[in-house]
């Protein structure tokens, strides 16, 4: 714990570093553009956030500017429809993401005229939106004294503190001490300077300690330490889940088909498969025709959250294009929005 007055010294050295070092991004609001009449579009803060989750900032960018192009405001989003969106989001991932944005959408386009909430509360009810988008939203555009905490800024606080309970079972404790920082006075700025802070210079394996406007409060750094935290519960390997997937030719094009809605990858186009388990004893009873299928040498290795999946791939061409599905090009391949499994899997298949 720290003192008072010296917590209040950590904020001013903070917000002053982050009026001088802060980074200038597309959706942000500087300090300098506040002042000079400009306010936070919560639409367009909203969608950076959704989109920073599991991604870099140069990464998400050019998705976050085709997104405010083609939807300008959240009722376009609201009225778009879904399997364009999912098209504009393919190679971001997480495509649960962009389900919930455009239910979110709809959901403040019908319940609040078309507004965001101001509140974190409030926000926190929206379909899609977690504790931390909905404390950044109401601290960057509604000035509301929330406590933000994201990766950056747990391992900023878990040196500073040189907090020992491992993550994520302490994850409460952190946020604790996060919100024992925070201040009432300019919440958006000190979140968004917190952040920077771990983006830039608290990184995970080389903090610029030197440049860091903390480093005479930080325990960690006054033990020689830093990387020593976070600690962390070792990860358990993931466990690996097989499958069976099937490209199906015929004139240069290829059998697509649309996976169910609920699901990993749910609503995104793919190619026909088994189930994702154990390795199928079976695989071709799940084939889409009954044809001689060839098996490919590599198989596609691709790691999601909680498992890694090891498909076998198979190929044949068919007679005609009777088989139930999307026949698409593979000259227009890019306009289905593959998931970036389902590429790993056509790239095999033309091997
Ligand atoms: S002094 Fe170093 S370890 Fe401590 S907060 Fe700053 S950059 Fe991180």
């Amino acid at each position: 714990m720290k003192k008072q007055t010296d917590i209040v010294h950590l904020q001013e050295q903070l917000l002053a570093w982050y009026d001088r070092q802060g980074r200038i991004l597309p959706w942000r609001i500087r300090p300098e553009d506040r002042d000079a009449g400009q306010a936070a579009d919560p639409y367009a803060v909203w969608l950076s956030e959704i989109m920073l989750q599991q991604t870099t900032v140069p990464h998400a960018t050019p998705y976050w500017q085709k997104f405010l192009v083609e939807f300008p405001t959240v009722i376009d989003l609201a009225n778009a429809d879904r399997d364009r969106i999912l098209t504009l989001w393919a190679g971001l991932g997480y495509y649960a993401r962009a389900r919930n944005l455009h239910k979110c959408a709809g959901v403040i386009r019908d319940e609040y005229d078309g507004i965001f909430p101001r509140t974190e509360a409030e926000l926190l009810k929206l379909p899609g939106i977690g504790p931390y988008t909905a404390a950044t939203i109401a601290a960057i555009c509604f000035d509301e004294a929330t406590n933000i905490v994201d990766g950056n800024v747990e391992r900023v606080v878990s040196r500073i503190f040189k907090i020992e309970a491992p993550l994520p079972k302490a994850r409460s404790e952190y946020r604790r001490l996060a919100g024992t920082l925070a201040p009432q006075k300019r919440p958006g700025d000190y979140g968004q300077a917190i952040m920077d802070l771990g983006a830039t210079i608290c990184t995970p394996r080389s903090p610029k300690c030197a440049d860091c406007p903390w480093q005479g409060h930080c325990e960690a750094l006054k033990q020689s330490r830093p990387t020593d935290y976070p600690k962390k519960v070792k990860k358990a390997k993931l466990p690996v889940r097989h499958g069976a997937a099937f490209v199906l030719r015929h004139d240069e094009c290829v059998l697509l088909r649309r996976r169910p809605d609920k699901g990993l990858l749910g609503g995104m186009m793919g190619f026909p498969g088994t189930d994702w388990g154990d390795i199928p004893t079976e695989p071709l009873k799940s084939a889409p025709i009954n044809r001689n299928w060839e098996k490919c040498e590599t198989v596609v290795k691709h790691v999601f959250t909680h498992f890694e999946l090891r498909l076998d791939v198979y190929r044949a061409e068919a007679m005609d294009k009777s088989v139930n599905g999307v026949w698409a090009p593979l000259k227009d391949i890019k306009d289905f929005a593959l998931p970036t499994v389902m590429k790993k899997i056509l790239s095999v298949s033309n091997a």
